[in-house]
This record gives structure tokens, C-alpha cells and sequence, in this order.
């Protein structure tokens, strides 16, 4: 039943953290659901049962939100693929089943909404359209009884503040956190949105619109995502959420789509974006920077999987269900302390293994 869990406000408000896994997109591509490039959630009407056990995954790893798959289940995605027909299907399923794996598990349902790859700044035609595209998913996530709404993954200033203004009139007063996917432009020497916003002025402007959380998803890994987080802290007084995708991006290559292969020098975006993955280490330091800033929404973004949930999880201090199987290298062959393993690998010949 909605809202018999705590939710997301009184969460925030009691000073908890609350851990939203994405990247239902990337998951799905990679085992051959959907296609990369359209990245359309075509799975969720084609085998929908997948999508469930998805939801169920992440719960286990330690997820408090499932997140409705409806990312790029919009407008411009599907008339890409001539699918236009199924939307409505594609939409009320994707949050049926995330309505009910919560309702399973104690979890918040989140409706989600993003970038439309279509909104230009300056143009009232487009921005209607666009507005219309999140009004109608905004409405589905209602009607399946989302608790809160994510609206995600902006480019443009211009289009967080269209998403934040539809959740606000379509969206029935459900609480909203919009992220932005921040990438390398800059004003006047500043980090500045694609429609050339500085990033404090953003932030500033969104929480004076009505956003409940505000922050960055996606396009950064944690090395580059977080010193963002630091700027916007320091801008304003709502809650955060870093979301970032789990990639090593650096200085000179801040997000997932500039990187270039240490090796070949060769652009990393779409296929080969394993060569930067990051460890498992890399988001037990993302989980314990995001705990002292107090950053209160973390997640992972596109590329993450349950190991990486369940990493984040455990480094905030939760025991979680998939906890059951977490590493326990005391049992293992060669790196072992176990009275019953083999001396053989462990203090002798084992080090032919590993020096
Ligand atoms: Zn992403």
C-alpha cells in the first residue's frame, strides 16, 4: 500500500540516508534486453519479468527506492524506435511492478523523468513539447502511486526548471529531487549548464522553483562528481543527491562521454566504457566522502550493478540483505587464514601465484 513506509521527506528530515540505485538502462544492454545508442527500455513490455527481478536485485543490495524503469520511456525515445504505441504499456508497467517489488519489500517507488534531447533554450514551441512529455509520464507515475518523483539527468538549466514546474503542477504534490548531468562547459571560467547558467545561480534558482532535493546524476564518476557537490553545498540549504556513474573520470576527462582509453587513446563511449570502470574501493571512498559532506541522496548511476550498490550500502554502515554474500577472503585459497585451507598455496607455493 503507498505511503505506509516512511517517506522520503521524514527520512530526510530525521537526517537519514537514502540510497537510490540506477542504471537499469546499461544493466539491461548489457545482457542484450535493449539496444545502446536509442537506449530505449524496450525490455519492460518485451520481458517485464526481468525488469521485476531487477527491481528485486537491487532491493537486496540495499536499494530504499525502486526506481520506476520509465527512463527514456518518453516521447522522443520511443518514436525513435517507431514504438510510439506502446508508451502507456511501457510506462504504467515499468511502475506497476515497481509499485508492487516496494510495496514486496517496504521500499519507496520513485516515478522517474529526464532529459528530453529535445528542448532548446529560447524557443516557447519546443518548450510546450517538452513540458507535454513530462506531463503525461509525471501523470502515469501518479496515477501507479509513485511516492516521490526523479527528475533527472539535465543538461540545460532551462529543462531541470520545465521538469521541476510539470512535477509541481502535474505532479499532485509528490516530493521532487532534480539532478543535473553536469558536463565540461564553462562561463567566464566557471561550471556552467549547456544553456550557459553558472552552477551556483542554477542550484540557487531551483531551490527558490520548489525543488525538495537538488544535485548531479550521471555523465560523472565520483572523482569528478564530488568536488561539483562541494560548489553546490556551499549554494544552497536543501538536501543532496550525487548520483554519479561508476567510471574513473578525471580532470581532463570529467565525464563518461569524453573518456579515451589510457591504451589506445581511443574514446571509450559506448562499448568499451569497462576499460574505466571503477573498483569497488573507488565507491567505498565515493560512499564515505558523500557521508562527510552529508550528502543525504547517493545512488549510483549508468554502468552501476548490485556489487556496487551493496558496496555503497555496507559503506554507510547497513547490513543488507545481499550482505549474506559479501567477500570473505578468510576461506579463499591462495589469501586464506582458515585452519581447514591448504598450507601448500597459502604460506608456500601460493606466492608463485600472487609475487
Ligand atoms: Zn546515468
Amino acid at each position: 500500500m503507498p505511503g505506509k513506509v516512511k517517506g522520503l521527506m521524514d527520512r530526510l528530515r530525521d537526517g537519514e540516508t537514502v540510497v537510490i540505485a540506477e542504471g537499469y538502462l546499461f544493466v539491461f544492454e548489457r545482457r542484450g534486453y535493449l539496444k545502446a545508442g536509442a537506449f530505449v527500455p524496450e525490455v519492460v513490455v518485451e520481458y517485464p519479468h526481468l525488469v521485476r527481478q531487477q527491481y528485486e536485485e537491487f532491493y537486496r543490495a540495499g536499494s530504499d527506492v525502486v526506481l520506476a524503469f520509465t527512463y527514456y520511456a518518453h516521447r522522443e525515445k520511443v518514436s525513435l524506435i517507431e514504438r510510439e504505441s506502446d508508451i502507456e504499456k511501457m510506462n504504467r508497467t515499468a511502475l506497476r511492478m515497481a509499485r508492487e517489488v516496494a510495496d514486496q519489500t517496504g521500499s519507496l517507488m520513485a516515478g522517474n523523468i529526464c532529459n528530453s534531447n529535445i528542448y532548446e533554450p529560447n524557443n516557447p514551441d519546443i518548450s510546450a513539447k517538452v513540458k507535454d512529455m513530462f506531463k503525461e509520464q509525471i501523470e502515469w507515475a501518479v496515477e501507479e502511486g509513485a511516492d516521490f518523483i526523479l527528475a533527472e539527468t539535465f543538461s540545460d538549466f532551462g529543462e531541470a526548471l520545465l521538469a521541476l514546474e510539470a512535477v509541481k503542477e502535474y505532479g499532485k504534490g509528490l516530493p521532487v529531487i532534480v539532478n543535473l548531468a553536469w558536463h565540461k562547459n564553462e562561463v567566464n571560467g566557471r561550471p556552467a549548464t549547456i544553456d550557459g547558467v553558472e552552477i551556483c545561480e542554477t542550484f540557487k534558482r531551483l531551490e527558490a522553483a520548489g525543488a525538495d532535493v537538488l544535485g548531479l546524476n550521471c555523465a560523472r564518476g565520483p572523482a569528478t562528481m564530488l568536488p561539483l557537490m562541494e560548489e553546490i553545498q556551499k549554494c544552497i540549504k536543501t538536501p543532496l543527491a550525487a548520483i554519479p556513474v561508476p567510471y574513473r573520470t578525471t580532470k581532463a576527462e570529467p565525464n563518461f562521454q569524453s573518456l579515451t582509453d589510457p591504451l589506445s587513446g581511443v574514446r571509450l563511449f559506448h562499448n568499451d566504457l569497462d576499460a574505466a570502470m571503477c573498483s569497488r574501493s573507488d565507491i567505498k571512498e565515493f560512499g564515505k566522502r558523500c557521508m562527510e559532506l552529508g550528502i543525504q541522496v547517493v545512488g549510483i548511476c549508468c554502468g552501476n550493478d548490485s556489487h556496487y550498490t551493496r558496496t555503497l550500502c555496507e559503506t554507510l554502515g547497513r547490513e543488507v540483505p545481499a550482505s549474506r554474500y559479501s567477500t570473505d577472503m578468510s576461506k579463499h585459497y591462495l589469501f586464506g587464514t582458515n585452519d581447514k585451507l591448504s598450507k601448500r598455496f597459502i604460506s608456500g607455493e601460493g606466492k608463485q601465484y600472487t609475487t
